[in-house]
């Protein structure tokens, strides 16, 4: 039994926080772990930023429900569950991602969650648990499947370690050149060719 694992931003949709950024015109929401590489002090930030410029989940939900998935994100992820089944990875928050999971039919999503008060502001974050990539993954083994992972970046490469076979989609050439161990492919063509050679099934 095989099982397809997808990151979620960058892979099917746009990175939330820099649409939201550009959306808004709030330029201190670009910032990244690559600026700020300790997560926590970055979501503090985040949140604060949102905090201070009147954003609550109900207005932040309404930007990103303006948001579209990646052209043929929809039609790729479509193609993927009539022959795999499919579970999405990913470290953004259910609260932040439902919208545009609309836009993609709902697959399943394990991702991590936000707490929102009565008023509709976000008072914190919890995460599901550490490495939840790679802990999916294992979970999933342990349940019998054979998982082919993808993703686009340095959250995703423990995932795509513990993996059968691992695949690197539209990444930033820094992280092509620092895992050359997984083929990398940049449109959804070469995408469901890189599942069709990974997978057991004949196509
Ligand atoms: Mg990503």
């Amino acid at each position: 039994m095989e099982l397809a694992c997808l990151d979620l931003e960058g892979v099917l949709i746009p990175e939330i926080w820099i649409a939201f950024a550009e959306k808004t015109g709030i330029e201190a929401l670009k910032a990244t772990t690559r600026d700020i590489p300790d997560y926590d002090v970055l979501m503090k930030q985040r949140l604060r930023i949102l905090d201070e410029h009147g954003y609550g989940l109900p207005a932040i939900q309404e930007v990103i429900g303006e948001l579209d998935p990646l052209e043929g994100a929809a039609d790729f992820l479509n193609w993927l569950r009539e022959h795999f089944q499919v579970v999405i990875l990913s470290d953004t928050f259910y609260e932040f991602a439902m919208p545009l999971m609309a836009k993609l039919g709902f697959p399943t999503l394990l991702c991590h969650k936000l707490e929102v008060d009565d008023s509709g502001k976000i008072t914190n974050y919890l995460l599901r648990q550490r490495d939840p990539k790679r802990q999916s993954v294992r979970a999933f083994q342990l349940l019998n499947y054979r998982v082919i992972a993808s993703g686009d970046s340095y959250n995703d490469t423990t995932m795509l370690a513990q993996a059968e076979k691992g695949i690197l989609f539209k990444s930033p050439q820094n992280v092509i050149d620092e895992f050359p161990q997984y083929p990398a492919v940049h449109t959804y063509e070469e995408l469901k060719e890189e599942f069709k050679n990974a997978s057991l099934k004949q196509f």
